[in-house]
């Protein structure tokens, strides 16, 4: 099946007692168990089959198999939030006395996490420039769990070579972790570039109209976790009665763990409402990115006309660095991120935030709605300035999440808002 066809069906089988053409809503907590040797299989593993919703839920499962299609991974999970999906992934490998490299080009939340929580629990993150390969080459060291970017940066928008890191963190035997969240899989699928895992903050796009929380993890199931590295997936767990992961599940080994392990202990599961409402929005998900892309475009050409604006980034335009990449990772549209500068700096900046009426001043991407904010006062403000310029929102950065709405009145919008600063 074709992208717009699994947005639309992937993963759902007709419910054969009610015949419910729609998604159903399973708003239960826990399933009747046929009897208590079935009720014992499932809770060794031995069986699969629904047991608790903190560990599986039926509305959920189709969420998941449809995201793992769309991506061609072997399956996926979803959890209660972005973040969450972004600490199991991560957890699910690494682990007290290990180190992780990520791209400095991140989202703040995620270097918050990979900077002041995760060394808490021993893990310690090596940042490093996502166009220096030899740098991130450098970094690896035998502790070195994974390798961590974003494939079109929040906020920095570089289009980074999945393919040059894919090779490195393979040449390491180490998987390459992606979140693919800013351009979604309807506009760059990063298994087919050699990445291993995939998550998203499902919150944006994905979901796409600014209702609901909720992260995804895909596993593209070609890992080879039994390299040495990564004992945790091949060694007995104690915890299920000695089994190995990697001997049992096979390519789902990495996913089956995140979710037996982590969900169940940790607990960061997805409400089956918004499991309902993210695969809702997934069913438009190819029309909406093919929308935002070109509104975006038009967009970015204005703004890089206009006398009061001193910048503009948007891969979709020539005159950005990676120009040339985006033409090949981003064939069908560079999603619906753009960052520029007023002149006058931060503070006509501030005062452009302050006239748009169209667009919502909000701490949100990807929604139908466009959206606009300064990070250097919100969403980056934790980090210092040498940080926010590493992360690619210096002081005077404003950021436009481009909606759906008709291009001529998102300009008109920001054309006012412009002259007024
Ligand atoms: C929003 C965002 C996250 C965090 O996701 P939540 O759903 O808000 O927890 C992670 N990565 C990127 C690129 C994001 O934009």
């Amino acid at each position: 099946m074709k992208d717009r066809t699994i947005s639309v069906h992937g993963g759902l089988e007709i419910d054969k007692t009610t015949h419910s053409r729609a998604l159903p809503i399973y708003q239960t907590t826990a399933y009747t168990f046929d009897d208590t040797k079935y009720a014992a299989e499932l809770f060794s593993l031995e069986r699969s089959g629904n047991i608790y919703t903190r560990l599986m839920n039926p509305t959920t499962d189709v969420l998941e198999k449809r995201m793992a299609l769309l991506d061609g991974g072997v399956a996926a999970l979803a959890t209660a939030s972005g973040m969450a999906a972004i600490t199991y992934a991560v957890l699910n490998i690494a682990s007290q006395g290990d180190e992780i490299i990520s791209s400095t080009a991140i989202y703040g939340g995620t270097h918050t996490l990979f900077n002041d929580t995760l060394p808490k629990l021993g893990i310690t993150t090596k940042f490093v420039d996502p166009d220096n390969f030899v740098g991130i080459e450098r970094a690896i060291t035998s502790k070195t769990k994974l390798i961590f970017a974003e494939t079109l940066a929040n906020p920095k928008l570089n289009v980074l070579d999945i393919e040059k890191l894919a090779a490195i963190a393979h040449k390491h035997g180490i998987p390459l972790i992606l979140d693919n969240t800013v351009p979604t899989p309807a506009l760059l699928k990063p298994i087919s570039f050699g990445a291993d895992i995939v998550v998203y903050s499902a919150t944006k796009f994905i979901g796409g109209h600014g209702n609901s929380m909720c992260g995804i993890i895909v596993d593209s199931g070609k890992f080879n976790w039994a390299n040495g590295k990564f004992p945790e997936l091949t060694e007995p767990d104690s915890s299920y009665h000695g089994i190995s992961y990697t001997q049992t599940f096979k390519t789902a080994a990495y996913i089956v763990k995140a979710r037996v392990k982590l969900l169940r202990d940790t607990g960061a599961a997805l409400s089956p409402f918004n499991a309902f409402l993210v695969a809702q929005g997934l069913e438009t998900l190819p029309l909406r990115m093919k929308a935002h892309s070109e509104n975006a475009l038009k967009v970015a050409e204005f703004l890089e006309n206009h006398e009061k604006v001193s910048w503009v980034i948007y891969p979709g335009l020539k005159s950005h660095k990676d120009y040339e990449l985006a033409k090949k990772y981003y064939p069908n549209g560079c999603a619906s991120m753009i960052g520029f500068g007023v002149k006058g700096g931060k503070i006509c900046g501030a005062r452009f935030i302050d006239n748009v009426k169209l667009l919502s001043h909000v701490a949100n991407i990807g929604d139908t709605k466009s959206l606009v904010i300064h990070p250097a006062s919100t969403t980056h403000q934790q980090l210092s300035v040498e940080d926010q310029i590493a992360a690619g929102a210096p002081p005077d950065y404003i950021r436009l999440s481009v909606g759906i709405e008709d291009p001529e009145d998102i300009i008109e919008d920001i054309k006012q808002a412009l002259e007024n600063c």
